[in-house]
């Protein structure tokens, strides 16, 4: 599995190119572009097809390959294959034939963009390309809401300000986002701020609109202040209605990304007016 540059061809690894060199095959998402980066650095070698509307077939083809003793790279068009790339497949079936899968590490736009997106990296989610229907892609991003971790998108330039007016109306003008766009690339730009500031900074750029982009959302801050606010108790009193109590705390809990013991001890212990 061999990562190829995101857009500086200077990021790829020693360690790829030499393997690019000495492999029997290359196994390619799209050879046009692969061919630029092999003419670069001086590679010859022979390159094969692999992406979505092939793999299926192809890779019973390059399995036998492997399975009589060629080493095969598998390169994506850009970043690290597999990753919302082809080749998932080929991995698979690789592993029910007892063939060896070697990782090299490279560009991958999400962790490029992660690290220099001033938001919490300890935890973070990939989830990849929203849904491109706008009622799936606000029902996913409703899901979004209440995770914790970063999450990292990639989304396309044409849907930037439709995506972001969404995430904004969604999680609130407040939430904390980075887009990264033509990250390595000359025209790179890396912007961080609430929705309600990205929103505006897009909508007067147009160059926004164009390129490659990452955005990256914070995750939901929690409650710390464990204060059980009134929208809380009304959450709890309608669920309450329609369900038992416990299951009426752990649903609320859940929701708020409260504390489930705090909500307890708040809402039954103290048999607040509000609730009963
Ligand atoms: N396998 C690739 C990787 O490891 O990053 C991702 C492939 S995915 C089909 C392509 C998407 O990655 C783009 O539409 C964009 O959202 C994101 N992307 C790729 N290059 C980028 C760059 N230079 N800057 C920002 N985002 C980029």
């Amino acid at each position: 599995m061999v990562p190829t540059p995101i857009g500086n061809l200077l990021d790829i690894t020693y360690r790829s190119i030499n393997i690019l060199k000495n492999v029997d095959y290359i196994v390619s998402e799209n050879i046009k572009h692969t061919l630029i980066l092999l003419k670069y650095f001086s590679i010859k070698n022979k390159l094969l097809s692999l992406n979505i509307c092939n793999e299926k077939k192809k890779k019973n083809k390059y399995i036998d390959m492997l399975n009589n003793g060629k080493n095969i790279a598998i390169v994506s068009k850009a970043g690290t294959p597999v990753i919302n790339d082809p080749g998932y497949l080929l991995v698979k079936y690789a592993y029910s034939n007892n063939i060896r899968v070697v990782p090299l590490p490279g560009a991958c736009a999400a962790i490029t963009a992660l690290s220099a997106s001033g938001l919490k990296t300890n935890q973070f989610c990939y989830e990849g390309f929203l849904p491109k229907k706008k009622k799936s892609c606000e029902k996913k991003i409703y899901s979004l809401c209440r995770e914790l971790r970063t999450i990292i998108l990639y989304e396309s330039p044409k849907r930037l300000i439709n995506t972001i007016t969404l995430i904004k109306q969604i999680m609130g003008s407040k939430r904390k986002i980075t887009v990264a766009k033509e990250i390595t690339k000359k025209w790179e730009k890396i912007k961080k701020g609430t929705t309600k500031e990205i929103l505006s900074t897009i909508k007067n750029d147009t160059n926004w609109t164009k390129g490659e982009i990452t955005i990256l959302i914070s995750g939901k801050k929690k409650n710390k202040n464990n204060i059980v606010s009134s929208k809380i108790l009304n959450t709890f009193n309608i669920l309450k209605k329609e369900t038992k109590k416990s299951t009426a705390i752990k649903i609320t809990a859940k929701i708020f990304g409260f504390n489930k013991n705090i909500l307890y001890n708040n809402v039954i212990n103290k048999k607040s007016n509000e609730v009963d």
